[in-house]
């Protein structure tokens, strides 16, 4: 198991990435009152509880956004500088702040991480129910800068379809699936 420090948030990855599982057996006090949690059913499910509070604590899923950046053939892929999948090739993405649209955090996550500005053009969904993240996915028109690697990044490239590397989290075997039903739906 490995513990991640993120610039906004604690993920706790075990080894079978099974995320939210994960997360809610760490969860020890109440945010309230501190007290030590018990584990209770809710309905059908066992959750966190306090005891002094008398409340189930609820783990809500964490909303992220997907960039895809076409160029001709190629889209945008990042190397990631920071865990989780550190080193690997990836979609620009990253987590959407409480109060913040969705498209706004799109152009803000690849603004950071490539130094591009774009524009979401296409919603192309959204993907849940495989752990503790919602995600969803645009494509973005590039519309000024020249990328490069910037926050939490190592590398970018332009990579065509045909050649991608192996993507590392959970919904990409379905978000490029999805981006090439799209561009035959052209
Ligand atoms: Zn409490």
């Amino acid at each position: 198991m490995k513990l991640y420090r993120g610039p906004k948030y604690w993920l706790i990855f075990s080894k079978d990435e099974n995320f939210l599982v994960t997360m809610v057996e760490q969860i020890k006090y109440c945010q309230f009152c501190g007290t030590h949690l018990v584990r209770k059913y809710d309905r059908s499910k066992l959750r966190p509880f306090c005891e002094a509070c008398n409340i189930f604590i609820y783990v809500d899923p964490k909303v992220a956004v997907v960039a895809i950046v076409p160029s001709n053939q190629a889209i945008l892929l990042i190397r990631r500088a920071i865990e989780p999948h550190l080193g690997k090739w990836s979609l620009p993405s990253g987590y959407v702040d409480r109060g913040e649209s969705i498209e706004n955090a799109l152009v803000r996550e690849v603004f950071e991480e490539t130094t591009i500005c774009t524009s979401p053009c296409h919603y192309l969904g959204v993907f849940s129910g495989q752990g503790p993240v919602v995600v969803h996915v645009y494509v973005a028109t590039h519309k000024s800068g020249t990328a490069k690697a910037a926050e939490e990044v190592s590398e970018i490239k332009w990579c065509e379809l045909d050649e991608l590397p192996d993507l590392p989290f959970p919904y990409d075997q379905e978000i490029i699936p999805a981006y090439k039903t799209y561009l035959h739906s052209l």
